[in-house]
């Protein structure tokens, strides 16, 4: 859920981390360039004979030659996951692998405070095109604010500090938060978290997202109280600000719908980095000291068909904040996020509306 496609080209340019102090001890990253390169030299020199490989829905088509691949250039055994994968956040689990001495998973940068049970190689999709004088023409051209902060996918990150320069040119301030610990770098964007924007708000006038898709401007209109444009770097269209006021309030009637809720099912993912367990069952102790009836229930992907039949007024979803957000009309009873559970109870105010950052 937190991909968007992947580009048609890759970079082997390898974008500046933060500085290795500053975050959890990560496993491997790679760009996909170097899918032929040092990624299949350190599969061979730690010999591993069962390598699982995990691919995003974009690229589900290539599964049989980059497997092939793998295969041949290692001598391991290479095994697919097919369920899909959202994010980084949903690593094979050993029950889904059983025997596999590494993952690889394409499309995706690490989460670095996620529990990793296997040594894991993420191969990002990192593209460093994109005419930057035509993206200034067009953030010009679209009359937006000077102080700006900036946010992009992981697969358009590299274009961020050249395009920073080519807008300070044009007398534009922009500004690169660096986020918590559940990103990579600084700048990503992960549907779950945006503290890179959240960092930079206060002094921006407006954010601006570099990358493709809905996916990522959704979700930080909700994060932040500023309006956020996208840039396609490939196009070179720039979408205006979405009504945020008005996603808003179809939040607040869904929490209003859910607050008379007395019979409450508090959802819980056991995958690697949406298990808030410890989460839901505060969660759960929140509703029966406010004199709701609450049940945790478990799952690892969530299928709306599994809630049906079942004696409950509302869900509260601790695992992805997306599902409730851009899934949740799929359920059928209301669906909240943490934080907006927490407002139906009465525990925090309605206003201002806060996103569910997963930190
Ligand atoms: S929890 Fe975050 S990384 Fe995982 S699918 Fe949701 S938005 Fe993407």
């Amino acid at each position: 859920m937190s991909s968007d496609s992947p580009p048609t080209t890759e970079s082997s340019v390898p974008v500046e981390g933060p500085p290795a102090a500053a975050r959890p001890s990560a496993p491997q990253a790679f760009t996909y360039r170097e899918l032929g390169e040092r990624l299949y030299s350190d599969l061979r020199e730690a010999g591993y004979r069962r390598i699982v490989l995990q691919l995003p829905a974009g690229l589900t088509r290539n599964f049989a030659s980059v497997g092939e691949e793998i295969r041949e250039a290692t001598g391991a055994k290479v095994v697919h996951v097919t369920r899909a994968c959202f994010g980084a956040c949903d690593p094979p689990s050993p029950m889904e692998a059983p025997g596999a001495e590494a993952i690889v998973t394409l499309g995706h940068a690490r989460i670095p405070n996620m529990p990793i049970h296997l040594p894991t190689y993420f191969v990002e999709m990192r593209t460093s095109e994109g005419d930057l004088e035509r993206m200034a023409d067009a953030v010009q051209g679209a009359n937006l604010p000077r102080k700006l902060g900036l946010v992009a996918s992981v697969q358009h990150l590299d274009l961020l500090p050249r395009f920073q320069e080519v807008l300070r040119t044009r007398g534009y301030e922009t500004f690169v938060g660096e986020g918590d610990r559940r990103l990579a770098y600084p700048g990503q964007a992960l549907g779950c978290n945006y503290t890179s924007a959240e960092d930079v708000a206060e002094k921006s006038e407006g954010v601006l997202f570099l990358g493709t898709g809905l996916f990522h401007p959704l979700g930080l209109a909700f994060a932040v109280e500023r309006p956020v444009w996208a840039l396609d770097p490939l196009q070179v269209g720039i979408s205006p600000p979405l009504d945020r006021e008005k996603m808003v309030g179809r939040r607040l009637m869904t929490i209003a719908k859910a607050m008379d809720a007395r019979r409450w099912g508090i959802l819980a993912s056991s995958f690697a980095g949406q298990d808030r367990r410890g989460m839901a069952s505060s969660l759960v102790e929140k509703a029966r000291a406010r004199g709701r009836s609450a049940e945790l229930l478990l799952f690892d992907r969530l299928d709306p068909r599994d809630l049906v039949g079942r004696d409950l007024d509302a869900y509260v979803c601790t695992a992805c904040p997306r599902i409730p957000l851009d899934d949740g009309g799929s359920y059928d009873r209301p669906m909240l996020t943490a934080t907006e559970f927490l407002s139906a109870i009465g525990e925090r105010p309605l206003t201002p509306y806060r996103f569910d950052t997963f930190h």
